[in-house]
């Protein structure tokens, strides 16, 4: 992604002015590159994935593991070699590519250029990832390590936190109680939304997630922590005065949020068509696979009763007024699952379809497997043109408790009973009404264009074109975790009895499918229980600690000795046989 470089960004007030104008100028913009690119087709399969990292630098001598506030310098750094090593080669393109993110201790990285459909891309995958890791690791300073975390445990604690230490007195953008102004990319782009969210919304944002009630935690739990009697911006009473609750992680800015890495894939598609069949498909997708990938149970030095970032994101973006968040289906600037990228006008790049629920898991075999298997799931879909359609509310409910502590084994999904398509359904492109569209921009002119654009996306298309009907209520119920990934006689094989009846129409050496299925294994293991997840893990570490209170806090020494631990394992020097197969 690249970040524009001009202009200025508006404060909210003098933004909100021409709110009308941007929405239907996007609208007219939309309906242009889709009367231009609807019919765009032959696109070939073309993949690539994100992973996101933070920078850690070790104080040993006070044994604090803070985050590293240098992305700048560190990205024009990376920047530099990246462009050497592609000047040494004959495919530049090969060359990873290192972005800026929202957070000032954190980076992404990309593949230098999206992967083929190939069998032997998809096993380069790892190595790619590997390759990235190692150049962002070489480029740091001695004492700064890139982790893989999804939420760091001690962000926004009272203290230091971050190197160099800044207080979030002058936070000026996000007005916070715990996050400096300093925790925040400067590319205005950041603070401008940090802040215009705030100015929307009429308060902070609130986030509240349940503490995980520990058997010295004093209750009611009413955290010490926060900064109750400040009085520097205006907004600082809202914690008193009912934001923050009892017996819960309380956090008030963006940051928090955009502040998590995650794992993100972005598939193209031969046309729009399919691109929509995929993008569907992977609805009801992503809410399991943010359970098996659930990594995030520690926040603001605190162990929290969820395993995932999701509801913590959706809350650091909401930027409805008071009255909007008292009417129900109205969204906010949504954070979503999936995301539909239509080509851009005069590129290479066909309909794109971007897979956003998974956490980032601390490996890169790990990443690489939870890659992997989307990518063969999404082709097994496609293949067998599978309908996977479950009503939105039900995928709703399994995001909520997708994030709930061990979600995987505790908690049940809605899922589809029978998967495969009516016998003799063929999967033919569905037509779209087009027009000419007016730059001229009354009410009128808006609702047809927005009349046209709802054409262009029927929500459930009818079934006599080939795409699948909508679903009644017998057709789905709620199983666990182990039957929609093993399956459940006699309609539905299991999202690995898809994938494996996949592979078997390929053309595979044993090599391959060896390495195959040393990914599947992995998460056979996640959903079956023999290997935890990572928040699983991590909650575990700091419980077991010998200088844990079990009050549910994760101390400097705590945090300290686990960013060791992580590091450890990632580097294959320490083994944790009940949370990775042994032989990585
Ligand atoms: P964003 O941050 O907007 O989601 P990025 O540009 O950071 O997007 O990364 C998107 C991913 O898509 C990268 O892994 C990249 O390799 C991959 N990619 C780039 N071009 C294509 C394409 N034509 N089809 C599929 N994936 C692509
Ligand atoms: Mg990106
Ligand atoms: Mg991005
Ligand atoms: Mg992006
Ligand atoms: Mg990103
Ligand atoms: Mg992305």
């Amino acid at each position: 992604m690249g970040l524009l470089s001009l202009g200025t960004p508006l404060a909210w007030d003098d933004a909100k002015r021409h709110a009308d104008h941007v929405r239907s100028h996007g609208i007219t913009q939309f309906l242009n590159i889709w009367d231009r690119l609807k019919d765009r087709c032959g696109d070939e399969l073309l993949w690539g994935d994100e992973i996101e990292y933070m920078v850690v630098s070790f104080d040993h001598e006070s044994k604090n593991a803070r985050l590293s506030l240098r992305q700048s310098e560190i990205l024009a750094k990376l920047k530099a070699i990246t462009n050497d090593i592609a000047s040494d080669r004959a495919d530049s393109g090969s060359v990873p590519t290192f972005h800026p993110e929202y957070g000032r201790f954190m980076l992404e990285s990309t593949p230098g250029s999206p992967y083929t459909g190939s069998l032997t891309d998809l096993l380069s995958v790892e190595g790619d990832m590997r390759y990235r890791r190692r150049l962002a690791r070489k480029y740091l300073k001695q004492d700064e390590l890139p982790f893989t975390l999804t939420s760091y445990p001690r962000l926004g604690v009272s203290g230091v936190f971050t190197d160099p230490y800044f207080d979030p007195e002058n936070a000026v953008s996000s007005h916070s109680l715990f996050l400096p102004e300093e925790i925040t990319n400067p590319h205005a782009r950041f603070p401008t939304l940090t802040a215009n969210i705030r100015r929307r919304r009429g308060s902070k944002v609130v986030i509240n997630l349940p503490l995980f009630i520990d058997k010295n935690t004093p209750r009611p739990f009413v955290d010490p922590t926060i900064p109750w009697q400040r009085e520097l911006y205006s907004e600082d009473p809202e914690a008193k005065q009912g934001a923050a609750l009892n017996d819960h992680i309380y956090m008030d800015a963006m940051g928090f949020g955009m502040g998590c890495s995650c794992l993100q894939i972005t598939f193209q598609s031969c046309n729009v068509t399919e691109a929509r069949r995929l993008y569907d498909a992977l609805v009801p997708i992503a809410p399991l696979m943010l359970a098996l990938t659930a990594a995030s149970p520690l926040w603001r030095g605190y162990i929290a009763d969820v395993d995932c970032r999701w509801d913590v994101i959706s809350a650091s973006v909401d930027d409805r007024t008071e009255e909007e968040r008292g009417l129900k289906n109205i969204q906010s600037t949504n954070w979503q699952t999936l995301r539909f990228k239509p080509p851009p006008i005069n590129s290479p790049i066909g309909w794109r379809v971007e897979f956003r629920s998974m956490e980032v898991q601390i490996t890169d075999f790990e990443n690489a497997a939870f890659s992997v298997f989307v990518v063969l799931l999404s082709r097994a879909i496609l293949s067998s043109g599978l309908n996977l359609y479950i009503p939105i509310s039900k995928v709703d409910e399994n995001m909520s408790r997708a994030q709930k502590r061990d979600a995987v084994h505790s908690q049940k999904f809605f899922f589809r009973k029978d998967v495969f398509p009516p016998s003799g359904s063929s999967r033919s492109s569905s037509a779209c009404s087009s027009g000419s569209s007016s730059p001229v921009d009354g009410p009128d002119v808006v609702r047809r264009k927005e009349k046209k654009l709802r054409n262009c996306f029927p929500s459930v298309p009818p079934p006599e074109d080939g795409h699948p009907s909508r679903p009644v209520e017998d057709e789905y119920e709620e199983m666990t975790m182990e039957e929609i990934m093993f399956g459940k006689c006699p309609g539905f094989p299991g999202l690995f009895g898809l994938v494996y009846a996949y592979l078997d129409t390929l053309d595979i050496t044993e090599d391959e499918r060896c390495k195959l299925d040393e990914y599947l294994d992995l998460i056979k293991h996640r959903t079956n229980g023999s290997l935890k997840t990572a928040a699983t893990w991590l909650r575990d570490f700091v419980r077991s600690h010998p200088s844990y209170k079990f009050d549910s806090v994760v101390s400097q020494e705590i945090n300290y000795d686990l960013m060791i631990a992580v590091d450890e394992l990632e580097r294959g020097v320490r083994k944790v046989p009940d949370f990775l197969p042994t032989k990585i």
